[in-house]
């Protein structure tokens, strides 16, 4: 057994609206396959770079806290949904979770390969490495498509490319690809789902769908 707050932690950033099996299966999964003690959840408050999410912040939050209940070693960080009045940067929530961890705690935050993909958007991107490893899950359909050495990101992943086992050796620094049950699971098309009254069942968590039904979100009430 490891103390409490020892051992790799994993960081997985989203939207989360909603969250869905898709999202539990890569944390699960990250956790086996890359030896994480724990993984901690940042649901994203504004998040700069695509469309405003369709649920606000404290729900999507609340849905977050109940998808991931009675799982070992799973939490979720509220700290950008409180902070949701000023854009969601990556950064610096994990300038943020390096003083609560200190220097020599391992981070690593989790991504899937379309949003690594899509790095070089991110703010100070490359400030990125010194704060956390990045874990990035590939599936059939979303594999890695870096490592050609054209780009910049090409050139950071053919440096920093490693293993599982490069996570405890060091704070940050790495990129681990690492392989995942395939699961074409979008919250795009739950949403869609459930505004033209379709049922969501096993896509979402029971309890999550239970806060959707009760609140009621996504659902069009011109729809069916
Ligand atoms: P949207 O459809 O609204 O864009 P999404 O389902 O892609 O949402 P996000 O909250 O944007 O979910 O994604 C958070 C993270 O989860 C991203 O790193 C993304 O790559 C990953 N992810 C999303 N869906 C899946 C899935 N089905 N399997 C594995 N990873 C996923």
């Amino acid at each position: 057994m490891r103390e409490a707050g020892t051992g790799v932690l994993g960081l997985f950033g989203g939207t989360f609206d909603p969250p869905h099996i898709g999202h539990l299966r890569l944390a699960i999964e990250a956790r086996e396959a890359l030896d994480l003690a724990e993984i901690c959840f940042v649901p994203a408050g504004n998040p700069p770079l695509r469309d405003a999410p369709q649920a606000a912040a404290g729900h999507r939050l609340a849905m977050v806290e109940r998808a991931i209940a009675g799982l070992p070693g799973f939490s979720v960080d509220p700290g950008e949904v409180l902070e949701a009045a000023k854009p969601s940067y990556t950064v610096a929530t994990l300038e943020r979770q390096r003083r609560l961890h200190g220097p020599a705690r391992p981070l690593v935050v989790l991504l899937g390969a379309d949003a690594f993909s899509r790095l070089e958007a991110w703010q100070r991107w490359r400030e990125l490495f010194g704060l956390a490893h990045i874990a990035v899950a590939t599936r059939p359909g979303h594999e890695l498509s870096v490592g050609s050495g054209n780009t910049t990101l090409d050139n950071e992943y053919l440096a920093r490319q490693g293993t599982a086992a490069d996570l405890a050796a060091a704070p940050a620094g790495r990129i681990i690809p690492f392989a995942i049950t395939a699961l074409e699971i979008s919250a795009t098309a739950i949403r869609e789902r459930l505004a033209r009254g379709g049922n969501a069942r096993h896509l979402v968590p029971d309890a999550v769908l239970d806060y959707i039904d009760s609140h009621p979100l996504y659902r069009n009430p011109h729809g069916h």
